[in-house]
C-alpha cells in the first residue's frame, strides 16, 4: 500500500481538507508555496502513464475539486499552478496518482 493510501484510510497523519467517496485532499508535507495541496483519487493508480479512458470522469473530478479547493483557500484570484508529476525525471516521489495546487505566489516559469 502507498503512503498516500494510508494517508487516504487515516492509517498516517495528515491534514485533510477534502474527502469524498472517489477524492482525498491534504497538505503538502513541504509545501512549495503559502498553498500546496496534494489530490489524489482513493483508488491506487500509479502514475498519468497508467491512466486508462476509462478514469477520464475521475480525473476530471480531481481537477473540479483543485479549482473548488483553490477557491476556498483564497488563491483563485491571483492564480495558481496544477501539476502532476510523472516518472522519475519529473520528480514524482510516490507512486500514487496526485495533482498539487500550489498558489498564494508569483510562480516561477519554466520550471526547473
Ligand atoms: P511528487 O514529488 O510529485 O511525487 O510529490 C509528492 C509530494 O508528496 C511532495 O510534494 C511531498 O512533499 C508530499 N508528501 C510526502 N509525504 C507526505 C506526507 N506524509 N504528507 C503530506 N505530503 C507528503
Amino acid at each position: 500500500m502507498t503512503l498516500f493510501e494510508k494517508i487516504a484510510n487515516h492509517e498516517i497523519p495528515a491534514t485533510i481538507v477534502h474527502e469524498d467517496a472517489d477524492l482525498v485532499a491534504f497538505q503538502d508535507i513541504n509545501p512549495q508555496a503559502p498553498q500546496h495541496i496534494i489530490i489524489i483519487p482513493r483508488r491506487a493508480i500509479a502514475s498519468i502513464d497508467d491512466v486508462e479512458p476509462g478514469d477520464a470522469e475521475l480525473l476530471g473530478k480531481m481537477i473540479v475539486l483543485a479549482k473548488q479547493l483553490a477557491r476556498e483557500t483564497g488563491v483563485a484570484n491571483n492564480g495558481y499552478r496544477l501539476v502532476f508529476n510523472c516518472g522519475p525525471d519529473a520528480g514524482q516521489s510516490v507512486d500514487h496518482i496526485h495533482l498539487h495546487l500550489l498558489g498564494g505566489r508569483e510562480l516561477d516559469w519554466p520550471p526547473g
